[in-house]
């Protein structure tokens, strides 16, 4: 008998992002944001293509000017995977960047001054095949709204974005996500189960502005693994005050640890203790580091003495426990395999296995 938590996830609306489904079941997408110049195209390449690298699936990049929905053309057209324009209130953004082959416009229909504006988007969007995300913000919500609710509140988020659906509908357009971040965590986590609970469009995770490496990966996770885990999210944003690349290792280790994907390598280490026959901490970070390119999923368990050592290889893919008779145990696929001898460089000898099984 083994155990198995199943998380059942809402069924939502299909929509697409260029040839990326998102929504009604798909896995869940993993998205960043560059950070370079977009109106510098080669520079804003190279960081797709290293974001791509690290598994981002759709990359969304601001268009804050004409010469970053210039720049779009090159972007869109070189861009491995399906770019997002990101618009804030200058609608002709919107309109040139799905012109240029922006595939998804980040874009809220309520704010953008009038409905014509909105009806000269969603034409832009329709004539080129460009699906649309609402992104409201706690930080940027309407003038009216924090009139009538006095402060960014859950009820405020939700009348936010069904505002912006219900234009979008009126258009006749229905290609589209919502996202209702907040850097407050129990705001983002209320807003997002109000809009669950109100629609059936695919909903883009994020706790917006969560802070840094540290804080911010503990914001995420409670925030997003608490919606993730209840079935709601179809795509996910985990923002930190890092480089767009070092991120998405984030966003995959929450959705590696709800079992919701499976990507590249899962390591499962002990925090070291007195009885450690082999320094861990340093052990893992080189494995680690030399691991992080791989997109096959490998389980490797590392622990520093056989007390767990032997329990936790026995449901990994590479297993090694701590040397207890001169010995460290080394198990492959749960069984054991062979054995080396204390003083040998574990993480040298961890990290070649990996690498073979990742060529078979
Ligand atoms: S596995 Fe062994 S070395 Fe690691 S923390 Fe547990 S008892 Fe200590």
């Amino acid at each position: 008998m083994s155990f198995e938590y199943k998380i059942n996830r809402k069924k939502t609306r299909e929509i697409s992002v260029g040839d990326v489904k998102i929504g009604a079941g798909n896995p869940i997408v993993v998205q960043t944001m560059t950070n370079t110049l977009t109106s510098d195209a080669k520079a804003t390449l190279e960081q797709i293509e290293r974001c791509v690298k690290a598994g981002a699936e759709v990359i969304r990049v601001s268009v804050p000017d004409k010469e970053s929905t210039d720049a779009m053309r090159e972007i869109s057209k070189n861009s491995p995977v399906p770019i997002i324009a990101d618009v804030h209130f200058h609608y002709k953004r919107g309109i040139e960047a799905a012109q240029n082959g922006a595939k998804c416009l980040r874009i809220n229909p309520g704010t953008i001054g009038s409905i014509d504006r909105a009806k000269e988007v969603v034409k832009a969007a329709k004539d080129n095949g460009c699906s649309i995300r609402i992104g409201v913000n706690a930080g940027s919500l309407e003038e009216k709204l924090l009139e009538k609710y006095q402060e960014p509140c859950p009820d405020a988020l939700l009348e936010s974005a069904m505002e912006s659906v219900k234009i979008l509908e009126d258009l006749d357009f229905y290609q589209t996500k919502i996202s209702v971040k907040a850097s407050d965590v129990m705001l983002a986590i209320k807003s997002y189960e109000l809009l669950s609970a109100a629609c059936d469009y695919p909903l883009h995770l994020g706790i917006t502005e969560a802070g840094t490496r540290n804080i911010g990966t503990v914001r995420s996770s409670i925030g997003l693994g608490h919606l993730l885990m209840q079935g709601i999210g179809d795509t996910m944003r985990v923002s930190l005050s890092i480089s767009p690349e070092e991120e998405i290792a984030v966003a995959y280790d929450i959705l590696k640890s709800l079992k919701l994907r499976n990507r590249g390598v899962n390591i499962i280490s002990c925090p070291s203790c007195a009885r450690q026959q082999f320094d861990v901490c340093k052990t893992i970070a080189k494995i680690e580091a030399a691991t992080a390119h791989i997109v096959k999923p490998i389980s490797i368990s590392v622990l520093g003495c056989v007390v767990n050592g032997i329990g936790e290889a026995k449901h990994t893919n590479i297993g090694i426990t701590g040397a207890g008779s001169g010995q460290h145990l080394v198990y492959i696929n749960g069984k054991p395999d062979h054995k080396i001898p204390a003083g040998s460089d574990v993480a040298d000898h961890v990290i070649k296995l990996a690498l073979e099984m990742d060529n078979e």
